[in-house]
């Protein structure tokens, strides 16, 4: 079969990948770079603070970074300190765990410095995974060359129902994952999108020695040294252009900072270094895109700020269909979505 994506990011990348090794003539395309979009600005956390049934998905995107080569010295589990407002939420996602075998870290001694003020909020150490981002895409992109996939420079326009390339038009079955842009190739998606900035920022100062998801005060912590974490947060910002995502906002921040610092007080004393962002694009219900648009055109897009934690999953389903060896389920596959806006449906509910 022959198979055209319209986008070099973790979803355009995976779909490729998967399709070229099951043996299909793939090209994929992309106006940058691959990885140039939030795919390459990513945290890398691998997000495990799901309901069950996306958390089965992580699994599965979890297995497919597995198969890449490499793979054992960069996509590791680390503990995870999880905090939220509802001890009911800590305790699900525990249980939740234990059922997918994913377990809990024991003895850990989480050191952030000071004295943890956990005031009311309940936490539990979890189990998360994390992955480099320009590993992922270098990787991605070397193995798909590898099995015969090809790709090509340049933008691709939609002209009536076909799209095209300054080389020609494209063929075969065509995937749009252009993330944000996706919502200018397909109008028909629009009304169910929404775009927004995702941004992250590096810190100088006591890192903790466990990454943090904090969904009570809204921030995530990703260590990198025992000098310098990352920080990104909860806070949205709706854009209509996806250009404009690329403007950080240094102001939120130092706000996400401060969040932790209600935490930690020490990290009063943290320095941040560089604040980057990047378009991210949802849907109305806060759950990925993938299915048929159209004749041959089909959608993977909405990964929200989750994309390197769900594409891999959600292509591998997606490749199933093209090969009409399976169905997206529907939740992912409709179109029409409940509401636009910014939300955040994953996170394990109480
Ligand atoms: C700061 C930050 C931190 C994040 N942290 C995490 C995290 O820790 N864990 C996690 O799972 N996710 C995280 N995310 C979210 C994750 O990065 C995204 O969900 C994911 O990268 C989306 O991938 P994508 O392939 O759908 O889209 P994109 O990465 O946006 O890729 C789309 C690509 O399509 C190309 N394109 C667009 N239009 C065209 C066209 N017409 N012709 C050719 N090419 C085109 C673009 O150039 C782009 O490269 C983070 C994002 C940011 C910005």
């Amino acid at each position: 079969m022959r198979v055209s994506v319209v986008g070099g990011g973790v979803a355009g990348l995976t779909l490729a990948l998967i399709m070229a090794r099951r043996g299909h003539r793939v090209t994929l395309y992309e106006q940058q770079y691959p990885g140039w979009s939030a795919t390459g600005k990513s945290a890398g956390i691998i997000v495990t603070v799901f309901e069950e049934d996306l958390l089965r998905h992580v699994l599965a995107s979890l297995d497919f970074y597995h198969s890449l080569p490499g793979s054992e010295s960069i996509v590791r589990g680390v503990d995870a300190l999880y905090l939220h407002r509802e001890g009911a939420c800590v305790s699900k996602l525990l249980r939740i765990h234990e059922s997918l075998g994913l377990g809990s870290p024991n003895h850990v001694q989480v050191d952030l410095g000071v004295d943890f003020d956990y005031g009311r909020d309940y936490y539990a150490l979890i189990r998360t995974y994390l992955t480099d981002a320009g590993w992922t895409v270098n990787t991605l992109y070397s193995e798909l060359l590898r099995s015969g996939g090809e790709i090509v420079d340049g933008w691709v326009e939609r002209k009536g129902d076909s799209f095209h390339h300054q080389s020609g038009r494209l063929e075969g079955k065509i995937v749009v994952a252009a993330g944000p842009w996706t919502r200018i190739l397909l109008p028909e998606i629009e009304d169910s999108t929404t775009i927004y900035r995702c941004q992250a920022a590096s810190v100088e100062g006591p890192a903790p020695n466990v990454v943090i998801e904090d969904d009570a005060l809204e921030y995530y912590l990703v260590p990198t040294t025992n000098s310098r974490f990352v920080i990104g947060d909860g806070a949205n910002p709706i854009i209509n252009d996806p250009i404009d995502g690329f403007t950080p906002d240094p102001e939120d921040s130092y706000d996400v900072l401060e969040r932790y610092a209600r935490r930690v007080p020490e990290a009063w004393e943290s320095r941040i270094i560089q604040v980057w962002a990047a378009p991210c694009i949802t849907t109305g219900d806060g759950l990925p895109l993938a299915g048929r648009v159209y004749d041959d055109v089909y959608v993977l897009t909405g990964f929200n700020g989750a994309g390197l934690t769900l594409a891999p999953a959600i292509a591998r389903m997606l490749a199933a269909e093209l090969e009409g060896k399976g169905r997206v389920p529907q939740d992912f596959s409709r179109l029409e979505r409940p509401s636009r806006g910014v939300v955040e449906p994953y996170f394990v509910k109480c």
